[in-house]
């Protein structure tokens, strides 16, 4: 008999989990797995998750959506990575008020790791984002990562996209149905446990009770499988990232010819961040913050402050959340993909990353004989440690700050709010910079290039005095320096403006 996967939930991290595994697990063949998506027309989504990570090429690519018909349906634009102003230093503070986390990794010629000559000073006062690849450049000339002639998903520069989350949302559950899975529009009202304490079945408002040999929660914060039904406990990270509330609006650009920003602007603020994602027709603009240090009063007031005055009018949405994530995701036969999860926010876009991840671990992990202990402690070990260290990550945007203008800051760099394994990687970084030995590609989502990029935009450095006289290559790493100066010139000679890119993509989608 087929096997079965019930789905509940038809949000992001729903109909991605499901166009994902019906192409991974043969939703459409005769002997793959039926797969069954349920969402309530009563309980809506969240409808934001802008931003992503350049792993979403592949899973769109496996899902079969094409680059062009994304930007056409969803609004999408090319993502080079993250700008992060005023995180170091407050505003009006001298010194430089922003640095990249491009996602283009340095590459010198004969694979000379290039960032031990700029951390002694080969590169004069140049900064590692602006030495070690053309990306920032190109990004901060609203310069597009790649030519209208470029295949999908491939090109010079390393791309994410921004996306409107609702239309995304809208074309994959269009390929998952194309693909073999089964949509239905339902409440599930309650969910049946058996003794061993696995799910026995779901009921729902319209379809009566629907059953699976694997339940997927997709139901966002309300954990309705996971979290409700068995009981599955959510650890909270508050105490290490604060920021617990947001705010979102919209606005129009304010000419149709506007640049498009090709990268997320981050602007740190009294008590979080303001987001600044560039659509096709607007941008989506939104306010985290925590309730700990500000109010919802306050955060608006400094929202609209960043709209200025074309933002009087915009509609205003409200979130609240909690950082953190489920030590267990996967028990007995349900596995938890997306907010039911884990969460936090979403400075580096790792809601939509954790979702592509769980979805691929599931389509690899599959029990296809039954055994489903087996999948769910490989599965439960690799999250947990993933969660743990992009825990890590984000935490690292805010624990080197200089600021302590506010009890937010000031309470973000105290040694209480980090966690003992951050203060270890800064210890090893005091003397040696961040190498392949701190990442382990089965669970960091962040390569090295990625904790380089926020350590030393933060101003963090390393001492490599000891060590001085045995960088044989400074002549070399300064040729290759001078070589991202002239692939700069390159870059902003040929590429094309972001919007000219995003206009040709809507044309051809
Ligand atoms: P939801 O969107 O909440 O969907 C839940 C689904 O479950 C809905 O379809 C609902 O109808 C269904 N449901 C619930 N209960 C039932 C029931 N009883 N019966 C049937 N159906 C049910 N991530 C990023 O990667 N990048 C970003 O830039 C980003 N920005 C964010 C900004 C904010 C302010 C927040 C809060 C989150 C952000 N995220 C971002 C996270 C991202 O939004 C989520 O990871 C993504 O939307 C996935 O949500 P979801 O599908 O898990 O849940």
């Amino acid at each position: 008999m087929r096997k079965r996967v019930l789905i509940v939930g038809g949000g992001t991290a729903g109909w991605l989990t499901a166009g994902y595994l019906a192409k991974r697990l043969g939703a459409d063949l005769a002997d793959g797995v039926a797969i069954t998506l349920v969402e309530s027309r009563d309980i809506g989504v969240l409808g934001v998750g802008e931003g992503t990570f350049p792993t979403i090429r592949r899973t769109l690519a496996t899902i079969g959506v094409d680059e062009a018909e994304l930007v056409r349906r969803c609004g999408a634009t090319f993502k080079q990575g993250a700008r992060f102003v005023h995180w170091q230093r407050a505003p009006g503070t001298p010194g430089r008020d922003h640095y990249m986390h491009p996602f283009q990794v340095a590459e010198a010629p004969g694979g000379l790791e290039l960032l031990p000559y700029w951390l002694s000073g080969a590169a004069g006062d140049a900064e590692w984002d602006e030495v070690s690849t053309p990306q920032k450049a190109a990004a901060d000339a609203a310069r597009a990562p790649k030519l209208p002639t470029h295949p999908d998903y491939l090109g010079p520069l390393n791309y994410a996209f921004h996306f409107d989350a609702v239309a995304l949302a809208g074309l994959l559950r269009e390929r998952a149905v194309a693909n073999g899975v089964t949509h239905l529009i339902d409440t599930v009202t309650h969910v049946a446990l058996a003794d061993s304490g696995a799910i026995e079945r779901v009921d729902t408002e319209r379809h009566g009770t629907l059953t699976a040999d694997l339940y997927v929660d997709c139901t966002g914060f309300r954990a309705e499988l996971i979290g409700k039904a068995m009981g599955v406990p959510f650890r909270s990270c508050r105490d290490v990232l604060f920021c617990d509330r947001a705010l979102a609006a919209q606005l129009p650009y304010e000419t149709a010819d506007a640049p498009i920003a090709s990268q997320t602007i981050s602007t740190a603020q009294e008590a979080g961040w303001i987001w600044d994602i560039g659509l096709d027709r607007r941008r989506g603009i939104g306010h985290v913050y925590s309730s700990n240090h500000s109010d919802d009063t306050a955060a608006e007031r400094a929202l609209r402050r960043y709209l200025g005055p074309r933002g009087k009018q915009a509609e205003v949405r409200r979130f609240r959340f909690e950082a953190g994530f489920r030590e267990v995701n996967w028990r007995r036969n349900c596995v938890a993909v997306g907010l039911s999860s884990g969460f936090f926010e979403p400075l580096e876009a790792t809601g939509i990353a954790f979702a592509e991840v769980s979805a691929a671990m599931i389509a690899n992990l599959f029990p296809w004989s039954g055994d489903h202990e087996t999948s769910a402690r490989q599965f439960n070990a690799n999250l947990l440690r993933r969660y743990e260290r992009a825990l890590d990550f984000i935490k690292l945007h805010y624990c080197l700050s200089e600021r302590r203008d506010t009890d937010f800051w000031r309470d973000n760099v105290a040694d209480t709010s980090n966690t003992a394994s951050l203060l270890e990687l800064l210890d090893r970084w005091r003397h040696r910079w961040p190498n392949e030995l701190d990442i382990d590609p089965q669970v960091d989502i962040f390569t090295e290039a990625s904790w380089q990029y926020v350590l030393y935009g933060m101003g963090w450095r390393t001492d490599l005095s000891a060590r001085a006289g045995a960088l044989r290559y400074r002549d070399d790493a300064r040729r290759a320096f001078g070589e991202v100066r002239r692939q700069v010139g390159v870059a902003l000679a040929n590429l094309p403006t972001h919007r000219a890119l995003v206009e040709a993509a809507q044309r051809r989608g």
